[in-house]
């Protein structure tokens, strides 16, 4: 395969300029979770042109989409692409680079598609990630049941080949109490609000016993209705995060503990309310990290000091957990600056982003292309996945 991957940096090269572009579009019109229909237009008019067949709506999710390029029997390789924005700040999550690295990618494959091995290319259009789990659908609606290996990329202050995201669980407690006179009758009252006091008290000492790579933030969404009356209705809503699943669960039972015990304490009757878009932890492949690395290192992009105390989230996390699944970070931002902020929304069209979409999309068709011409590569990347 050593002549089809110079072929690949080359596709990319010329159709630098094209992409660059079709990522400041993606970028200056900034489309919220299940609302980016423009991206999903834009990308998959770009596919098609370079022959993907495409669907849309796929898991019934309209801005969702399959591109598909095949070549014949052997491996199915999907590369994923992310293209909501924030609300408020745009593309500060930079997945206007996301959504154009993945399709240079799948342009770049079909350029020397003639030299490809026998299998399949999907790029697949996944909305959503901002919170609303686009992942998780199409998961459930089956999309990577035939899928043998997943990656995409994700901008960041620097490049990390690897970097762990949380489980993150989300959660509503309600607590009901009884109203009465704050002044004249408190002995009356059952006060939810001390029961929403106390959970948040019990969770900051059970901070005390838990793992440093652990995370529990909440809120109190309903604190009562006046000074003057003893609150009958007060209610929190919380994250629980930990990098494994089993941790997860577990946390998120302490937690629960914790405001029945506020329940109990209070004399309060307690609701939990589970949310059902639980972003799961990144499972780690080494069998697919080592080919993109090896890829990454041709393509110039070299490894930043790496920071394992500042963790995230994302839906990427549930994919890896069905299925072999990688999202190495990639620099398209000067280092220091953090995601989420205005001046990472600017760095997304700059220079340095520009150089990171073309060095991803190079590095993520060298790693398909790997794959494919080696299926056994695909085998052990799967024991792995089988075995972790
Ligand atoms: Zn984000
Ligand atoms: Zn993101």
């Amino acid at each position: 395969m050593t002549g089809v991957k110079p072929a690949i940096a080359q596709a990319v090269d010329q159709l630098g300029d094209e992409l660059e572009a079709l990522s400041r579009r993606i970028h200056d019109h900034p489309e919220l979770a299940y609302q980016e229909v423009k991206a999903c237009d834009w990308l998959t008019e770009f596919l098609a042109q370079h022959g993907f067949k495409v669907e849309k709506g796929v898991a019934g999710v309209d801005t969702a989409f399959r591109a598909t390029l095949e070549t014949g029997d052997g491996p199915t390789i999907a590369i994923l692409c992310e293209y909501d924005a924030l609300p408020g700040i745009g593309h500060a999550c930079g997945h206007n680079v996301i959504a154009t690295a993945g399709v240079g990618a799948g342009a770049a494959l079909a350029a020397v598609r003639s030299q490809l091995p026998k299998g399949r290319v999907q790029v697949i259009g996944t909305p959503a990630e901002e919170g609303g789990g686009g992942k998780l659908k199409l998961i459930q609606a089956g999309v990577f049941k035939d899928v043998d290996c997943a990656m995409m990329i994700h901008g960041f202050d620097r490049t990390l080949l690897h970097q762990d995201l949380l489980g993150i669980v989300r959660v509503t407690l309600e607590f009901t109490g009884k109203a009465a006179h704050a002044a004249a009758d408190p002995w009356a009252g059952v006060n939810a609000l001390d029961a929403c006091i106390q959970t948040f008290n019990a969770i900051s000492m059970l901070r005390q016993q838990m793992r440093p790579e652990y995370r529990i933030h909440g809120i109190i969404t309903n604190g009562g209705a006046a000074p003057n009356i003893i609150p009958e209705y007060a209610a929190a809503s919380f994250c629980v995060r930990a990098p494994r699943l089993d941790q997860m669960w577990a946390l998120y039972k302490r937690v629960i503990a914790c405001a029945e015990g506020a329940a109990r304490a209070s004399g309060t009757t307690l609701t939990v309310t589970q949310d059902e878009n639980v972003y799961e932890p990144l499972k780690r492949n080494q069998v697919l990290l080592d080919l993109f690395s090896a890829n990454m290192k041709s393509a110039g992009l070299a490894e930043g000091e790496p920071i394992p105390d500042r963790l995230g989230s994302s839906d990427i996390g549930n994919v890896s957990q069905v299925i072999p699944a990688i999202q190495p970070l990639i620099a398209i931002a000067p280092t220091g600056m953090a995601i989420h902020t205005r001046e990472f929304a600017d760095a997304a069209v700059r220079p340095l982003a520009r150089a990171g979409l073309l060095a991803s999309a190079t590095t993520m068709a060298q790693t398909t292309l790997d794959l494919l011409a080696e299926p056994s590569r695909v085998e052990a990347a799967k024991q792995e996945f089988a075995r972790t």
